[in-house]
């Protein structure tokens, strides 16, 4: 079973995406600095440590953002419990694989109202 609170996600995509454009917005003053100065070895090296770290977070955000596109595509839009539609972008859901090939998908609240009722 996985949980995921969709309003936390898409704010969490957002921050990423706020850390990359700050690191890009570095990389491009460390530029300007190096069209001047272009012998400096600290700033050279900073720029490789900047490099390195935007690289690591695109990619992380890319992975996490594919899984979460992904995920209703293969549980689908509804939820089990009240047939009703799902907004993954700002709902709590619940996940739970029901064979090998099948995800079902529920609202949190309804997920919670059938453990009581069992
Ligand atoms: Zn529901």
């Amino acid at each position: 079973m996985l949980m995921i609170d969709g309003a936390m996600t898409t704010q969490m995509l957002g921050r990423f995406q706020e850390i990359v454009k700050v690191l890009g917005d570095a990389e491009e003053a460390i530029n300007e600095i190096l069209q001047v100065n272009p012998r400096n070895n600290e700033v050279t090296a900073f720029r490789a440590y900047i490099d390195s770290k935007l690289q690591k977070l695109g990619q992380e955000s890319e992975n996490m953002r594919m899984t979460f596109t992904n995920t209703p595509n293969i549980a689908g839009g509804f939820c089990v419990g009240c047939r009703k539609n799902i907004s993954f972008d700002t709902q709590t859901v619940v996940f739970r694989k029901t064979s090998s090939t099948q995800l079902e998908v529920w609202h949190l609240p309804c997920f919670k109202q059938m453990g009581n009722k069992n």
